[in-house]
């Protein structure tokens, strides 16, 4: 048997891969329900992802799952309206028109991001192609150095400044470029006349989820268990030590695939990485009428949340019941800073507050429901020299034969984290055993 640690999109992927070529396999996940980060609260209609979720067009091997699932009809492409939060006011940028309406960039400031972001390289006033396609080439070098040199002044002050100040907080100086171009790339698609497209799962991504479920057998998969040691001798992977509410069983192994943080593989296998991670604390809140006219609204002033998210703009709000759904969240640099030391209810306070100064006609009656999510690790902080930090799929010479990585420090996912690096990372993985 072939233990799976984590039920997260790397750990099913790899074991649906390890199934389909014969071996067996049990996943463990420590959580009562499977999915990771992808996992759901239900609402009245589709169930919602509690931390936010879409597709870019670039991300290929998880369309193929959703093909494969079945589900192919569900994926929808949708327009994601974007704005901008700054001096008191909503700017859309959506539309080449609104672009060129922004007026906190001059006409060069955006003609060089535009050229940025459609990966021309106009240094020297020659464009040039090819420059960006290689990202991992700027690993080495900051993002913010990067956005200097390759655009304007303005345009790191006054548009990706506070993005990365949402993003990475006091850690936003250790960032590379590798990551801001693999970003653009990433979600490079747009329709010029409405706005970038995104994809989505009608029904949510919980349908992904119950379809890998429902492909691996509910048998293989134990809730409510955490792996707590890997023993590894000489001749290969022994066994899994598991705890189940503070009772321990061991059980034996052939081999094992580690699908999460690089810090639980640290904790079950010894093998130590730098990466660095940030956490992140995200409200889900349901109200009577929508709030900022926009799916994806990036904020330069001052508030709590470093952006806000409104699905309903993205996806109807009929498939919730007519409840528009609105999510807050706020990356975690400090574990022991103020707002993860606060109690759920007084983080939503925070938000609604920091809603209320954006929005002035935002009503608090119209709330039906907040739920709050917390994780203390939930993405890598993608900085300088990350390639070096980058843990393997295969870790028998580090660790022990049998031993295998599917987390968020593999190169799936770099240099930026997503379900379909998870799908990626978990394949590989077992693609690394059945080559052994
Ligand atoms: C706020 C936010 C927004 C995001 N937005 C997007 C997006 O728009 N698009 C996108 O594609 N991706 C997005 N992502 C990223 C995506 O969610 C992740 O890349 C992906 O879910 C990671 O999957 P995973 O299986 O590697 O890790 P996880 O989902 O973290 O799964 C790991 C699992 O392992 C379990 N576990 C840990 N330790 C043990 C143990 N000792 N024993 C047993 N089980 C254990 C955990 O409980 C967890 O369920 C977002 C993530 C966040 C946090």
């Amino acid at each position: 048997m072939i233990g799976i640690v984590g039920g997260g999109y790397a750990g099913l992927a790899a074991a649906w891969r390890l199934l389909d070529a014969g071996e067996e396999v049990t996943v463990y996940e420590a959580a009562s329900d499977v999915g990771g980060l992808a996992a759901s609260y239900e609402t009245k209609g589709d169930p919602i992802e509690r931390y936010y979720h879409h597709l870019s067009r670039t991300e290929e091997t998880i369309v193929e799952v959703i093909e494969s699932l079945g589900l192919q009809d569900r994926l929808q492409w949708r327009i994601g309206k974007n704005a901008f939060y700054i001096d008191g006011r909503v700017h859309p940028l959506d539309t080449i028109w609104q672009i060129a309406a922004y007026p906190h960039l001059s006409i060069y400031d955006k003609l060089r991001l535009g050229f940025l972001t459609i990966g021309i390289d106009f240094r020297g006033g020659r464009p040039r192609t090819g420059t960006y396609d290689d990202y991992e080439r700027f690993d080495s070098v900051s993002v913010k150095e990067f956005i200097l040199e390759h655009t304007t002044p303005n345009v790191y002050r006054s548009f990706f400044e506070p993005l990365l100040k949402a993003k990475f907080g006091s850690r936003l100086d250790s960032v590379s470029a590798a990551w801001l171009l693999g970003r653009i790339h990433f979600r490079g698609e747009r329709d010029i006349r409405r706005g970038e497209i995104l994809g989505y799962l009608d029904g949510g991504f919980a349908q992904l989820t119950d379809a890998l479920i429902e492909t691996i057998g509910m048998d293989r998969i134990e809730t409510e268990i955490m792996v707590t040691d890997i023993s590894v001798t000489d001749e290969g992977v022994e066994s899994l030590t598991l705890d189940q509410s503070g009772s321990t069983e061991s059980v034996d192994a052939d081999g094992v695939v580690v699908a999460t943080m690089p810090h639980i593989l640290d904790e079950l296998t010894g093998h130590q990485t730098n990466i660095d991670f940030q956490g992140t604390v995200c409200s889900v809140i349901a109200t009577d009428e929508p709030v900022t006219g926009t799916y994806w609204l990036n904020i330069a002033d001052d508030a709590p949340f470093g952006a806000l998210i409104e699905h309903t703009e993205f996806v109807p709000p009929e498939r919730y019941g007519g409840d528009h759904i609105l999510y807050a969240v706020s990356y975690i640099q400090d574990l022991e800073g103020e707002l993860w030391s606060k109690t759920d209810e007084e983080i939503e306070a925070v938000w609604l507050d920091g809603i209320e100064e954006l929005f002035p006609t935002f009503d608090r009656s119209k709330i039906r429901w907040i739920q709050t999510g917390r994780r203390a690790y939930t993405a890598p902080v993608y900085e300088v020299g990350y390639l070096d930090q980058i843990v393997q799929y295969d870790l028998t010479s580090t660790v022990g034969q049998g031993v295998y990585y599917a987390g968020m420090g593999t190169r799936a996912q770099y240099p930026e984290r997503s379900l379909n690096g998870a799908i990626k990372a978990g394949f590989a993985a077992a693609d690394a055993y059945l080559d052994a």
